[in-house]
């Protein structure tokens, strides 16, 4: 059977568990991935998903979603019969269906992260809430939704007691979101946990449709997330989840570590593991491994990897400069290159964002080596696709003051640079006398070629054609938006600005997407890693998070220093992260550190002392 070749026996039970929930608890590399992939071809191969229903696969992220379509696809299934996305994918789908029985308009759109911050900036102004900052706020917000609390009533109960304050602002945030015809990307799976609880014909029609249902890295799912695991597979009982503990990473957002013993215990899920890695030198894992037994709540497991490999395949390096450190990054990857590992085989990780890490770009461009960052560049200000589909956006909703003011404080900027004017938001504000909306910009009339540019991009907006093409839509925008698009080309990131403008364009071509709502909707919710043709051979560089599930030949971890890594915040987690990041080697790990960056003393990371480095590493200097 195709689905079961070259599986250990482990994996083939986990493939073939059916007719009861399972958990495939195990460490990286060992293939819990790669059993979702083979799980599906064969629960197709064996007949077991009754025609007209789907099997449903909720990954992390949008990417790891298209990898997975397209293995699965090549082991010989219709991809039509398996539904794959993310969580906020899927409720996202399941609301635009049926959220208007719980008051939720078929149109609604996601408040992007600018928006809402600016929104939380002014809840909180108009509430007097002076002893919490934006983050926190909305932080928060986000830990409640996403804990099993009834949100809604809890704020309706404590707004009766506190009358200024935090409830208040949290109230109006979510007054003015509801008028703006918006959801935030807590509500969605909020909204779809209380629409499934609270229409039990919806529930059984789901259980209908999707028989199997299975979850990959679900050690990161939040309280929220799992309640809809569990209302969405207590159907069938064929819930299949892989997890593994030392990568749960996103405890800032609400995911729980103790999520993975709550699902075993509300599914009765019956437990396998894997010892078995398939991606890494043995010399690799024992070094991450000396590393991550360094927290104590944690399973401990075994992980067996490739014996094989030359001793050569982990340095730690440290150096006087992070100039120092990136020139030796570059040099290395020319040689590695050289050696025969492809470009995108490589990748650079680094802990956050941080504007320092820019040498590394300079450091690349000036050597020559081709690269792109996973996900929003720190050092872009911003990118001119989104600004597109934040115009789509505005198309939908015309009168949605939050989007049209983030859309005109991107613009303006660059229009009074062009014809060095001093105008702002406000000023729309009195030429139209009060609140901002495209309908309103229509009728100004202009002082000068900046409010001109301004009212033809609002009079594109409110008198759309809704059956003109997506490729025209695309050309109109582009054209009422250029001048901003030639000061953001002249910068030295053209290069990626362009190349997210093109592969927007790529993405509205392509679209299956009957009208633009849905077509913002499908927009939203996808990562920039997922506009990135893996065939362009680029040296990728990410962030931890990002990296997740993925694996390279070779991989560097830089600026491993004290204060960057561990960060300041719960030193478990960051010990997680480093693990994540070191277990994506196929073959090479590369670790540094500098002591000098941003003009600030540095200290080399305490967790080298964890990692038993005299044992591991090659050279230290
Ligand atoms: P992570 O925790 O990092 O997400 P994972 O457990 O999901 O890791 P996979 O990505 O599924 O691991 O697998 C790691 C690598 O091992 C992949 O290249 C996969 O194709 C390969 N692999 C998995 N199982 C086997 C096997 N039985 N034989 C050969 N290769 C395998
Ligand atoms: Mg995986």
């Amino acid at each position: 059977m195709k689905s079961l070749e070259g599986l250990n026996e482990e994996q083939i039970e986990a493939v073939e568990t059916i007719d009861r929930n399972t958990i495939v608890f195990a460490g990286p590399g060992t293939g819990k991935t790669r059993i979702i992939t083979q799980r599906i071809a064969y629960l197709f191969e064996r007949d077991l998903v009754p025609p007209s229903r789907k099997v449903l696969a909720i990954t992390f992220t949008n990417k790891a979603a298209n990898e997975m379509r397209s293995r699965v696809q090549n082991l010989g299934i219709d991809s039509r019969r398996i539904r794959l996305g993310t969580f906020h994918n899927l409720c996202q789908s399941v609301l635009r269906a049926y959220g208007d029985k719980i008051e939720v308009p078929r149109d609604f759109t996601f408040v992007s992260p600018a928006q809402k911050n600016k929104l939380i900036l002014s809840v909180l102004r108009n509430n007097n809430v002076r002893n919490m900052r934006e983050n926190a706020f909305a932080n928060w917000i986000s830990k409640l939704k996403n804990s099993s609390v009834d949100y809604g009533e809890y704020l309706r109960k404590t707004e009766k007691t506190k009358t200024i304050g935090l409830t208040s602002a949290a109230v109006e945030y979510e007054t003015r979101l509801r008028e703006n015809n918006m959801i935030d990307f807590d509500d969605a799976i909020l909204l779809t946990v209380t629409l499934l609880k609270n229409h039990s014909e919806l529930l059984w029609l789901y259980h209908n449709a999707f028989p199997y249902l299975l979850i990959d890295e679900m050690q990161d799912t939040n309280r929220m997330q799992l309640e809809l695991i569990r209302l969405l597979g207590e159907g069938a009982r064929n819930v299949m989840a892989v997890a593994d503990d030392d990568q749960s990473i996103y405890g800032w957002r609400g995911a729980l570590p103790t999520v993975i013993g709550e699902y075993i215990e509300q599914l009765n899920a019956h437990s396998i593991t894997l010892v078995r890695n398939y991606r890494s030198p043995q010399i690799i894992l024992d070094a991450a491994n000396s590393l991550i037994e360094h927290n104590d709540k944690r399973e401990k497991k075994t992980l067996l990897g490739r014996e094989t490999e030359p001793d050569d395949c982990l340095e730690i390096k440290g150096f006087t400069t992070a100039i120092q450190e990136a020139e030796w990054v570059a040099d290395k990857i020319k040689e590695i290159h050289k050696e025969g590992i492809e470009y995108k085989k490589i990748i650079v990780l680094y802990r956050s964002r941080h504007p320092g890490l820019k040498i590394v770009d300079d450091m690349f461009i000036q050597k020559e080596i081709p690269f792109r960052h996973f996900g929003k560049n720190f050092n872009k200000v911003e990118l001119f696709s989104d600004l597109m589909k934040e115009s789509l956006k505005l198309i939908v909703e015309p009168s949605n003051d939050l989007i049209l003011e983030s859309i005109l404080e991107s613009l303006i900027p660059r229009y009074s640079k062009l014809y060095r004017s001093n105008k702002t938001v406000n000023h729309y504000e009195e030429l139209i006398e009060g609140k901002l909306s495209v309908t309103k910009l229509t009728e100004i009339t202009p002082e000068d070629e900046m409010d001109d540019a301004v009212k033809q991009f609002a009079k594109f907006c409110a008198e759309y054609n809704h059956t003109q093409s997506y490729l025209k839509i695309y050309n109109d925008l582009y054209d009422l938006l250029k001048i901003s698009t030639l000061l953001l080309l002249e910068k030295n990131d053209a290069y990626e600005q362009s190349r997210h403008l093109e592969l927007l364009k790529e993405k509205m071509i392509k679209s299956r997407s009957r009208n633009i709502i849905d077509l913002v909707g499908e927009l939203d919710l996808q990562d920039e890693s997922n506009y990135i043709e893996n065939s362009i051979d680029e040296v990728g560089i990410s962030t931890f998070h990002a990296a997740k599930g993925l694996e390279y030949k070779a991989v560097f971890i830089i600026a491993l220093e004290d204060d960057i890594v561990p960060a300041r915040y719960d030193e478990a987690e960051e010990r997680r992260g480093l693990y994540v990041a070191m277990t994506r080697s196929e073959s090479k790990l590369y670790m540094s550190y500098a002591q000098q960056r941003d003009r600030q003393r540095k200290q080399p990371s305490r967790f080298f002392e964890e990692i038993d480095v005299k044992r591991f590493a090659h050279k230290i200097r």
